[in-house]
């Protein structure tokens, strides 16, 4: 690599360091195809430097009073804050995504989670049980050194969901951001560099999953692994530490429907559900890409559902109007291509979409698919089991309650799902008995920070969010006094 790339570091010990080989990885900008960056190709030896830091300075960490680490974590969101527009200049130049939508999204969320957890770590409680004769009381400790791994669709939102609990509960920590998407993270790594947060409290490491992320599950002095990512990901980490006993949060894929039944609000669900397909190119966890609707609304809804698809604004991600960036990387285009693909060989009806778009100027070879749409296609197929991630959906009518519920539930996923009904009980009901760690009724995608967050089935182990969170990155012991 030439030094005309931005040369990202790792942060190691409160330092922003290379990876110790000096190997670099390239960071490509998705809306271009060029390469614009360096980050350390980081491998063992990085992790060991990383987590013996973590394990030096997590005993004094443990130590601080919840006011400090309050303040640790606020003094960063400010400093994040700071420099807003650098980070969402970032965000969207590593994914590809919107400038508007890193600016609305991705970076007020990731110093709201910072903000979140600097008020958890001093509200944190725990149970006292009192009877005649004995109390029990239970102590939430911090574990040590954990590891926290996140993906490349919201890098510094997923990022700092993870580091911010782990941080507040009283734990050193060693990060590895997604390779594809380590420039938020870098400049993160400058904030931290420049806090009040003492060196080796947080380590970022950039990497590959098999270089790094595989030595930093593996290694015995991390007790506690938060992963976000891929169910395949997932179920190696899972299966690599089995034998030694680590506490996992795993956050992996989903393939979410979307529940629109006749009496619903005909706007609402329509503007919600399109915003739920496509928001961030259908590369969020939680969109929703199989949308199930009612027989009797189903061709009026179909029809009113493509012509807003095809209204969106596919484009360059820096200018204002674009709604739709670039996929993140000429690989994951290639794959949603293929799912493309599967879903014409399966029988599918292509209804809107399904090639690549060329976005004249300076995104000519950027990887752009605009909004995809197909039906005809049998709920069990593998375009509608399977976890596509890109801007590629199915809708399908459904006969009623009982036969949307199977629909919804035709899947080993079980992360989100969205109904739109004007029928309380209904919701309720649809609510209890799908399949699913999430359930919006009527929006998507609104969020609030203490409730707990997380997938059943392949979709997810653990949850987080709030206490969950801060409960995960703790030990729990209890004490039992007689008098
Ligand atoms: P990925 O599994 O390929 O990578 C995620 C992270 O794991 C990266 O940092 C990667 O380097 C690392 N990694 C890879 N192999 C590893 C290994 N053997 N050991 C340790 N670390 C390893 O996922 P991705 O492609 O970056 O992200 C897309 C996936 O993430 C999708 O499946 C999406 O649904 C999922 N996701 C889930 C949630 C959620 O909350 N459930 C949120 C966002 C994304």
């Amino acid at each position: 690599m030439t030094a005309a790339y931005l040369p990202l570091q790792n942060l190691i010990n409160g330092a922003c360091v290379p990876a110790r080989s000096e190997r670099c990885l390239p960071v490509q900008e998705p809306a271009t195809g060029n390469v614009y960056a360096t980050a350390p190709d980081s491998g063992a030896a990085d992790v060991d430097n990383a987590i013996a830091a973590a394990v030096r300075a997590a005993p004094e960490w443990a130590r601080t009073s919840p006011a400090q680490r309050a303040l640790a974590l606020q003094q960063i969101a400010d400093a994040v804050q700071a420099r807003f527009e650098e980070f969402a200049q970032a965000e969207s130049r590593d994914t590809g995504k919107p400038i508007s939508v890193a600016r609305r999204v991705d970076i007020p969320r990731a110093i709201a989670n910072l903000r979140f957890f600097a008020a958890s770590a001093e509200t944190f409680a725990s149970e006292s049980y009192a009877q005649a004769g004995q109390i029990n009381y239970t102590l939430r400790q911090p574990l040590g050194v954990v590891a926290c791994i996140s993906p490349w669709n919201l890098p510094l939102y997923l990022l700092t969901w993870k580091i911010a609990p782990a941080l507040a509960a009283g734990n050193a920590v060693v990060a590895k951001p997604s390779e594809v998407t380590p420039y938020t993270a870098h400049l993160l790594g400058e904030v931290v560099r420049d806090s009040s947060l003492p060196p080796g409290v947080l380590n970022l490491l950039h990497g590959t999953g098999a270089g790094c992320g595989a030595a930093l599950v593996a290694h015995r002095d991390v007790k506690a692994i938060s992963f976000t990512g891929s169910t395949a990901t997932g179920r190696a980490i899972a299966q690599s530490t089995a034998a030694q006993f680590k506490k996992l949060s795993l956050e992996m894929g989903g393939k979410n429907a979307t529940v629109v039944f006749a009496d619903a609000d005909f706007e609402l669900a329509v503007n919600e559900s399109v915003r739920a397909a496509f928001s961030n190119s259908g590369q969020i966890c939680l969109c929703g890409s199989r949308v199930l609707v009612e027989r009797s609304l189903y061709p009026r809804f179909r029809e009113a559902f493509v012509a807003r698809a095809q209204a969106l604004q596919v484009g360059d991600p820096s200018a204002p109007e674009t709604e739709l960036g670039a996929l993140v990387s000429q690989q994951h285009l290639q794959k949603v291509l293929g799912c493309v693909a599967l879903a014409h060989e399966e029988g599918g009806r292509l209804l809107t979409g399904g090639a690549r778009q060329v976005i004249a100027g300076r995104c000519e070879q950027g990887y752009f698919l605009p909004p995809t749409v197909f039906d005809q296609l049998p709920p069990n197929c593998r375009t509608n089991v399977e976890e596509i991630f890109g801007p590629v959906v199915t809708l399908a009518p459904f006969d009623n309650e009982a036969q949307a519920l199977l629909y919804a539930n035709t899947s080993d996923y079980g992360l989100a799902c969205t109904v739109f009904t004007s029928d309380l009980a209904r919701a309720h009901r649809f609510a209890n008995a799908v399949q699913s760690g999430l359930v919006w009724v009527n929006c998507w995608m609104q969020r609030d920070l203490r409730v707990p967050f997380g997938g059943v089935k392949n979709s997810g182990v653990g949850r987080e969010g709030g206490w969950e969170a801060m409960r995960f990155f703790s030990e729990a012991k209890n004490v039992c006094i007689a008098f």
